[in-house]
């Protein structure tokens, strides 16, 4: 854990030189060739991980930067190269983890270093070659295009401009006509839209599909599991995941629809109605930015004087928050980091819901678990695969529960109530975006239009009763246009539902002791992802998602906790 790390500001990567940088992997790799023994290696990964440190943070700043504000040529720029860069730099690296695959020593480092580093390399190992090199710089374009065009977004509502995070308050507005007309806006602009937003797929699937025929997979399914590390779990573990979703979740949040139903006091609920909990509408911060920092701080050094209240304290102090949304500034939320400082960044675009509390629970989590495990020998070892990851991110979220007064004041115990159900009827809306994917990458010469009819198909399968109206983008099965993980990275989000199945035993375990579940808690975080998925969920004496068969209880629980 770093204590004294410099600031933000002071952070500088200079553009990596690839001829150079090249000739020192060249390099890395003749000494590998002559160490005999794993000691002799092990001094060597200290080499290897000083210039994947070093690459990694110039690869972040420059990401970030893009992110803090997409229409600066000069971020544009650099992030076009990067687009080039990274993935010349992913083949210098496949080079690494080939030799020490395939090292003769091997045996008595994966001994020394644990096997979860060689399941992640064969992966790593598996989707990298120089054949598919242009297509992957193809798909980093592409995936940049898709985040400038949702940062674009201009919608006039109530007299003024506004983009997807400014819309966000209105579209989950107290007043149903003000919410069904910022759906209609929003509505406007996905219609002049529609056709971007499936070429570019289109593109996606077919360059997708291409790199994986060329490296020998069925599909791109297969691959898309290689390239997000899902080492240890496979497609026929997440088809029992989506049968427990289907048979203990979906009948369960149609109760839970119809309640809301019923709060809202409407006799059919809308799409535009489904994230609003009452008349009076969702809780609120009662503060801006500054005033949820000063709360933020309280509360994680009550939870943690140790280390959550020190290090919140870091990252708000030395400029690793960047919280306010501006024009041109990228949406969403995320925790990014540096490697060579071993610090966490967290980017979110406040807007006055109650979401903007969630960002201090959720992305926190991420960077507390980073910070925990920043220093780990592997960096392979920091960052767990992002199943594991949401875990400490959405886990947190119910940890903070307690907290929430600071936040909500009088309407805290709302926010939680919300809170718990959303998570709940999260899982199906989370699967089917999976499920989705791969009916698309299954038949990837489909047209744009059979692919809105599969994505109907995955809304009344996992979301029965949902009804658009006449929000035209939505009634054509274009919802998941609007979810950046299907185009930036294919196969992510199934990863958000399988760590919330573990984040809702960690509510049960806070309601219980909280003291413990805290300590549970950062003893995961520590282990950062040397081991995957179902060992770090074992290792925390909680029951993997994957193995079904505990979301009966979860269920039982929650009707108890929700009174139902
Ligand atoms: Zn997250």
């Amino acid at each position: 854990m770093n204590l004294d790390p410099r600031s933000f500001q002071d952070i500088h990567a200079a553009t990596p030189d690839m001829d150079a940088l090249s000739a020192s992997y060249t390099q890395l790799l003749a000494s590998m060739g002559q160490a005999q023994d794993a000691g002799a290696l092990r001094e060597l990964l200290g080499t290897w991980s000083t210039m994947r440190r070093a690459f990694s943070t110039w690869s972040a700043l420059v990401s970030l930067r893009y992110s803090q504000d997409t229409t600066h040529e000069g971020h544009k720029e650099a992030q076009a190269q990067a687009d080039v860069l990274r993935p010349e730099f992913t083949l210098l690296e496949a080079s690494v983890k080939r030799a020490l695959l395939a090292h003769p020593a091997r045996a008595a480092l994966e001994a020394d270093l644990g096997p979860q580093a060689f399941e992640l390399w064969g992966a790593d190992e598996r989707v990298v070659s120089a054949q598919t090199q242009a297509l992957l710089v193809r798909e980093n374009t592409l995936s940049s295009s898709y985040t400038k065009l949702l940062a674009s977004v201009r919608v006039e509502f109530d007299g003024e401009a506004r983009n997807l995070s400014t819309l966000r308050p209105f579209l989950t507005a107290a007043g149903r006509q003000t919410r069904h007309d910022a759906y209609h806006a929003l509505g406007g602009w996905m219609g002049e839209h529609a056709e971007q937003l499936d070429t570019l797929y289109t593109e996606l699937v077919e360059i997708r599909d291409q790199m994986a025929t060329t490296l020998g997979y069925s599909d791109y399914v297969a691959m898309g599991y290689d390239r997000r590390r899902r080492v240890g779990d496979g497609q026929r573990d997440v088809e029992v995941w989506r049968k427990e979703v289907l048979e203990h979740i979906v009948p369960f949040a149609r109760e839970l629809r119809a309640q809301q139903a019923e709060e809202l006091e409407v006799e059919r609920l809308m799409a535009w109605d489904r994230e609003v909990h009452g008349l009076q509408g969702n809780p609120t911060p009662k503060g801006g930015v500054d005033w949820m920092i000063a709360r933020a701080t309280e509360m994680f050094d009550e939870i943690d004087t140790q280390e959550m209240g020190p290090l919140f304290r870091l990252l708000s102090e030395r400029g690793y928050l960047d919280l306010e949304t501006r024009p041109g500034k990228s949406g969403g939320g995320f925790c990014t980091a540096f490697a060579t400082q071993n610090m966490p960044y967290v980017f979110a675009n406040f807007n006055g819901t109650k979401h903007d509390a969630e960002v201090f629970t959720h992305e926190i989590g991420h960077a507390f678990q980073y910070w925990k495990a920043a220093d780990k020998e592997l960096m392979d070892y920091t960052w767990p695969t992002l199943e594991s990851a949401e875990i400490h991110s959405m886990s947190l979220e119910f940890l903070t529960w307690p907290h929430m007064e600071k936040f909500f004041g009088e309407d805290a115990e709302r926010f939680r109530r919300i809170h718990l159900i959303e998570s709940l009827t999260f899982l199906p809306y989370g699967v089917a975006v999976d499920h989705f994917q791969h009916l698309v990458y299954e038949n990837p010469d489909a047209t744009p239009a059979e692919r809105l009819e599969m994505w109907r198909e995955m809304e009344r399968t996992y979301m029965p009763g949902l009804d658009w109206g006449d929000i035209g983008y939505g009634a054509q099965g274009r919802r998941w246009q609007l979810q950046g993980h299907i185009y930036g990275v294919p196969f992510y989000y199934i990863d958000y539902t399988l760590a919330q199945a573990v984040a809702l035993q960690f509510w049960v375990m806070n309601t219980k002791d909280s003291e413990h579940a805290i300590q549970v808690y950062k003893d995961l975080c520590a282990r950062g992802g040397s081991a995957p998925f179902q060992e770090l969920v074992d290792s925390a004496g909680l029951v993997s998602p994957l193995r079904g068969g505990f979301l009966g209880e979860v269920v039982a629980q929650a009707r108890v906790a929700l009174g139902l």
